[in-house]
């Protein structure tokens, strides 16, 4: 059981093609400080 775990997930900036691992999608990109653009690329 992983009760309590939260799954990771890889987010990618789709203004710029960034991907950022975490477990809630990133707000703003790192790179190119585009809002609202991660999208869920792939869940670990
Ligand atoms: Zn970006």
């Amino acid at each position: 059981m992983n009760r309590g775990w939260t799954k990771m997930a890889v987010w990618k900036c789709e203004a710029c093609g960034e991907t950022k691992e975490g477990r809630c999608k990133p707000q703003k990109c790192p790179k190119c400080e585009a809002k609202g653009q991660f999208v869920k690329a792939e869940e670990k």
